[in-house]
């Protein structure tokens, strides 16, 4: 059985420093934000090249919060609209909605799966004021066009970084520029989940906003905190959304091999690039940069259901990412009415096969096998 996502041998690696970990926090007795939020904020923001990191309880979180700070700034108004990719994650969609915006959902390109720049342009209207990129799968979209439509038409640009922890992008550019961008530093605002399935995952829930926004970081270090930087004094409306202490420091000792596993990631997509080769397997772009950490790997075949009883036969593990769009979803019925023919053929083929760091040679060599005789 090869499984999709093997989370227990992902973090088996790091279990003595773990528990080393723990028992220094249970002894610390001090267990919110604390010294392991702290340094985490410090380490993240260095990573990413921003200012500013805020920890946040989970990615939605961080999300919505940077609408609402947004807002909370008079940048943003309730009720403007935000474009957003409609193949994306609901969670996406549902940060626009929980802070009172309206989402407008916006067609992918089929060859990146990641919103396409002209179709951004065709729905920008007066009451556009802010665009949600999703750096889906875990490739960076085309932010160059992005921000240059952002720009002349004045809005904000939030970058959905969920699965693109330490995406680099332009590297693959012929003369290098010394001020690489990472993921998380290429709009106004980004946020980030560390869901344990993420390429950085916490033992539990936990999320970051990384921004250079003066303004921005410090109303959500207020905001995610009851409103208040000082315990009972509290300046402005805010949540109970922290980044949790003992999340934080499982983060602080998993941060330092990020850059090793999405290598490790982008060696096993290369190899299953240059490897698979089966007329009904539709492989995903790859430019061979660093620009996508690969989350997942995605294909698309036309007869989904018997490719995935194939696989099952076999002890493929898979997952579908995602199987029911959201436009098509009962939580978002208002936007039932609306037809995305890009997005509903992606829902309909796509499926998603293993890769983590900690895949073996030869189960990288199985999964091309089975493949290959699909
Ligand atoms: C995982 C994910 C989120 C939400 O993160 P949570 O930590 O589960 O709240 C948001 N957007 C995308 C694209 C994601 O993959």
């Amino acid at each position: 059985m090869i499984k999709f996502l093997d989370l227990h041998k992902i973090n088996a690696r790091f279990e003595n420093d773990f528990q080393n970990k723990f028992k220094h926090f249970m002894d610390s007795g001090h267990y919110i934000l604390g010294s392991e939020v702290e340094r985490f904020e410090t380490d993240f923001a260095t990573y990413c090249g921003t200012e500013y990191c805020i920890g946040t309880a989970n990615g939605l979180d961080a999300l919505t919060l940077i609408f609402k700070g947004y807002i909370h700034l008079g940048k943003l108004r309730p009720k403007d609209e935000v474009l957003v990719p409609a193949n994306t994650y609901i969670a996406s969609i549902l940060s626009i909605i929980n802070a009172g915006l309206q989402p407008v959902l916006v067609e992918p390109d089929l060859e990146t799966y990641n919103i396409s720049p002209e179709e951004i342009e065709k729905h920008i209207t007066k009451n556009t004021k802010a665009l949600l990129v999703v750096h889906l799968y875990g490739q960076l979209a085309n932010m160059n066009a992005i921000n240059a439509i952002a720009a002349s038409h004045r809005l904000l640009v939030i970058e959905d970084a969920a699965q693109a922890h330490g995406a680099v992008e332009n590297s693959n550019l012929k003369i290098p520029n010394p001020k690489l961008k990472k993921a998380g530093n290429l709009g106004h605002a980004a946020a980030f989940s560390f869901y344990p399935s993420k390429n950085l995952g916490a033992l539990g829930d936990a999320g970051a906003v990384t921004t250079n926004d003066k303004d921005l970081a410090e109303t959500l270090k207020l905001m995610r905190n009851y409103g208040s930087s000082k315990k009972y004094v509290n300046e402005i409306i805010g949540v109970n959304s922290r980044l949790d202490e003992l999340q934080a420091a499982f983060l602080n000792i998993k941060l330092k091999c990020l850059d090793a596993d999405n290598a490790k990631r982008q060696s096993i997509a290369k190899r299953y690039l240059q490897e698979i080769s089966n007329d009904k397997i539709a492989l995903p772009f790859y430019s061979g940069a660093k620009d996508h950490v690969f989350h997942v790997f995605t294909i698309r075949v036309a007869d989904r259901s018997g490719f995935v009883a194939y696989l099952q036969s076999h002890d493929i593990g898979h997952l579908i990412h995602y199987p029911i769009a959201p436009h098509h979803q009962k939580a978002l019925e208002n936007f039932r009415h609306h037809t995305f023919p890009l997005t509903e053929k992606i829902h309909d083929t796509i499926i998603s096969i293993p890769i983590s760091p900690v895949m073996t040679e030869d189960e990288v060599y199985r999964v091309v096998e089975i493949l290959n005789v699909y």
